[in-house]
């Protein structure tokens, strides 16, 4: 069967991006096809200025609302990075065979060092290593596919080239994996500025749309979304960025298609509206899933356990083989 390994950070309130992107995806197809592990990477949080008590807190959320949008525990194994040693221990060994070079030409590194600096902090050297700990939480678990959103792909790239160059040099250990991407809403764009993306790390602003927002807040958000100064609705990502971004995220809510849905309407207005409601109706059966959870949190608590326990024991033979075959 195939492996299918996934992950998500908690470095903020997880999104519709996230959503559409990712999560609705992991639950409605990956779970039921594969052998599926979905992981919330609280290691990968640490790579940029942190709360602790706050980590703990979105890493708990984020399994929340990742069971609420549909994983079963008893058909995929969801898990917390930090509770599985095995990831540490074999980013390490990756470590040592990753090049300085290969990290500081990564697209996310540039820009998330740039952001740092920006705000007057130091990078730390994790947000540079970061996608070699990606590599190992996906090597570890022979994993074929890596369902992603397009500003992943290029770490899952690397993964490949890790893992191809560690079998060259030491001998075969690794299943070399793969970058899958959901066809639609595969980028959602953030509504006050629909050249980057709808970013969980970015500052709470009016342009994210959060899973756990009120109906209404949620709505609101969309109807203000920055479109230009045109009339016709065409879906141009080019020259008109918010109104595909808006088409885009309706069609991935209702199940259309941009370009057919381009077609029906006449003002930016309508299609706003229509947008709206069609994100406030895909998440709320979300949103009223997290708050049944939420009143169980000893069930949340068990399904984590359970599933870290499972992965460990997937994760363990792949990196003592690796330990061995590297000379130790
Ligand atoms: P973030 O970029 O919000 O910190 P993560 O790195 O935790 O997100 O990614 C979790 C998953 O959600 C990944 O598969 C990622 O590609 C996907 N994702 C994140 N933001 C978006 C977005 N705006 N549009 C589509 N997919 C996204």
């Amino acid at each position: 069967m195939t492996r299918v390994f996934s992950g998500i950070k908690p470095t903020g309130h997880l999104t519709l991006g996230n959503y559409l992107g990712a999560m609705r995806q992991w639950a409605a197809v990956d779970q039921h096809r594969a052998d599926a592990l979905f992981c919330v990477v609280d290691l990968h949080a640490l790579t940029v200025h942190h709360d602790p008590a706050r980590v703990r807190r979105l890493s708990r959320q984020a399994a929340t609302l990742l069971l609420a949008s549909g994983l079963d525990p008893a058909l995929c194994t969801l898990f917390v990075q930090s509770h599985v040693d095995e990831h540490a221990r074999l980013s390490y060994l990756l470590e040592c065979v990753a090049t300085d070079g290969e990290m500081r030409r990564m697209i996310q590194y540039k820009e998330k060092a740039a952001r740092e600096q920006r705000r007057g902090g130091s990078v730390r050297l994790s947000l540079l290593t970061y996608p070699v700990l990606m590599a190992a939480d996906i090597l570890a678990y022979g994993t074929d596919e890596v369902p992603v959103g397009h500003d992943q792909t290029q770490h899952v790239e690397l993964a490949r080239d890790l893992a191809v160059r560690f079998n060259q040099r030491y001998g075969h250990t690794f299943v070399v994996p793969r970058a899958t991407n959901p066809s639609v809403a595969a980028r959602v764009m953030n509504l006050q500025d629909p050249l980057s993306k709808m970013g969980k790390s970015d500052d709470t602003g009016p342009g994210i749309v959060y899973l756990l927002d009120e109906p209404d807040v949620a709505r609101k958000k969309v109807m203000r979304a920055v479109t230009d100064s045109g009339r016709d609705v065409v879906y141009d990502r080019e020259s008109r960025p918010g109104v595909a971004n808006l088409l885009e995220i309706l069609a991935a809510c209702s199940g259309g298609n941009p370009e057919a849905l381009a077609g029906v309407y006449e003002s930016y207005g309508d299609l706003k509206r229509d947008a709206a409601e069609a994100v406030v109706e895909v998440l709320r059966p979300v949103r009223e899933r997290h708050g049944e959870l939420c009143a169980d949190p000893g069930y949340v608590e068990g399904v984590l356990r359970e599933g870290a326990e499972r992965a460990r024991g997937m994760a363990r033979p792949t990196v003592d083989a690796a330990y061995r075959a590297i000379g130790l």
